[in-house]
């Protein structure tokens, strides 16, 4: 039987129930095994993780740096507390020998699962028959690693939130048009900064016959872009960033690119979670700051910087329920498995995938700072 994504569900994770181990002997286990294994193990996590998982990370960071870590560990075991499309790039990037474990199979993205296979060969074709300029397809790393292939084969590489004005700039060079999934907004946004107008760029939808576009919106349009949101960044409003300015004028208010327009446009300055962390970093004593991102990250800030006052830009909680499934319980199912030579939930791509996704990673690794 196979899970959400494909892998064989008899891998599945061993439940370490309560009544086993209460937290506390989890956290303590934990500690111990991470020890152990130090010799074999590097933990990544990504900045949207819960605390208690990112204090046994090795390296915290966000896509592109996790990225650049996997590609360059010598450790035979790498357990990756992100999603699952981290796994599979951390896979492609690492030697076969190389074991790279998700520690709980069901941590999907729900952007990720805005675009298949099969939906952008079929919108790929459409395009293609549409216009006769040269399209680059360039996908957000957040997707499927057959879809990081797709573009491989079609001379177009991925890109993160931290290097996607460069890559965007790359496929221009390259040709005359660009089709740009699953984000929309992180599209638009960087699009838009690099001076191409709205008007110039369309939605494909592929829930819509022939994407919802008609042949001369293809021919006018230089950019095509997915109809993909994330619904954590999507749930920010320009309201809210306008009602900060309003009671709070001296708040900065900065968010992730994978808000929509109008709440990028409003807002103060916008960037990578690495370039929101940086900013506040940098920031002197005493500012604030209202953030749009995943709520795990701006707790995280507002503790480590006392200084200054962080808060979220929303009152609701933004948070990524997918990122949220790894739970220290479930690293500790990964440990005991990888101590006992049997790891679980080993994520891997198959060798046609890796060869053309390597492809299209190594156009985005060779284009980043
Ligand atoms: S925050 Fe959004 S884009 Fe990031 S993993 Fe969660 S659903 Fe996916």
């Amino acid at each position: 039987m196979l899970d959400l994504f494909g892998q064989k569900k008899n891998d599945f994770l061993p439940e370490i129930s309560e009544e086993e181990l209460s937290d506390q002997e989890v956290m303590s286990e934990l500690k111990q095994l991470k020890q152990e294994l130090r010799e074999d193990l590097l933990i990544l996590g990504h900045h949207y993780q819960q605390n208690d998982v990112i204090s046994f990370a090795d390296i915290t960071g966000d896509s592109l740096a996790l990225a650049k870590h996997a590609a360059n560990t010598n450790m035979p075991y790498i357990v990756f507390c992100g999603v699952h499309f981290m796994a599979e790039t951390a896979d492609m990037l690492t030697r076969p020998d190389q074991q790279v474990i998700l520690p709980d199979l069901n941590a999907g993205c729900s952007m990720a699962d805005m675009a298949n296979n099969e939906q952008v060969e079929k919108a790929w074709e459409v395009l293609v028959n549409a216009s006769s300029q040269k399209i680059i397809p360039i996908t957000y790393i957040n997707c499927d690693a057959k879809l990081k292939a797709f573009v491989g084969r079609n001379d177009g590489a991925i890109c993160t939130s931290s290097n996607a004005e460069d890559l965007i700039k790359w496929a221009f060079d390259q040709g005359e048009k660009l089709l740009f999934f699953p984000d929309q907004h992180l599209g638009r946004n960087t699009c838009s900064k690099l001076g191409i107008k709205l008007d110039e760029m369309i939605v494909y939808n592929p829930n819509m016959q022939n994407g919802g576009v008609t042949t001369r919106q293809i021919k006018d349009a230089k950019v095509i872009l997915w109809h993909g949101y994330c619904s954590v960044h999507q749930g920010f409003t320009a309201e809210q960033v306008l009602a900060i300015k309003k009671d709070s004028p001296q708040t900065r208010v900065i968010v992730h690119p994978e808000c929509s327009y109008e709440v990028f446009e409003a807002a103060d300055d916008a960037g990578s979670t690495s370039y929101i962390i940086d900013k506040i970093e940098q920031a002197p004593a005493g500012t604030s700051f209202a953030v749009g991102t995943e709520i795990n990250l701006v707790n995280r800030l507002n503790d480590k910087y006392a200084d200054k006052q962080i808060k979220s830009l929303s009152p609701y909680q933004c948070l990524c329920t997918t990122m949220y499934r790894v739970r220290p319980r479930w690293l500790l199912a990964s440990l005991r498995a990888i101590k006992i030579g049997k790891p679980i939930n080993v994520i891997k791509v198959d060798n046609e995938t890796r060869k053309y996704g390597l492809l299209a990673l190594e156009r985005m690794l060779r284009k980043s700072k």
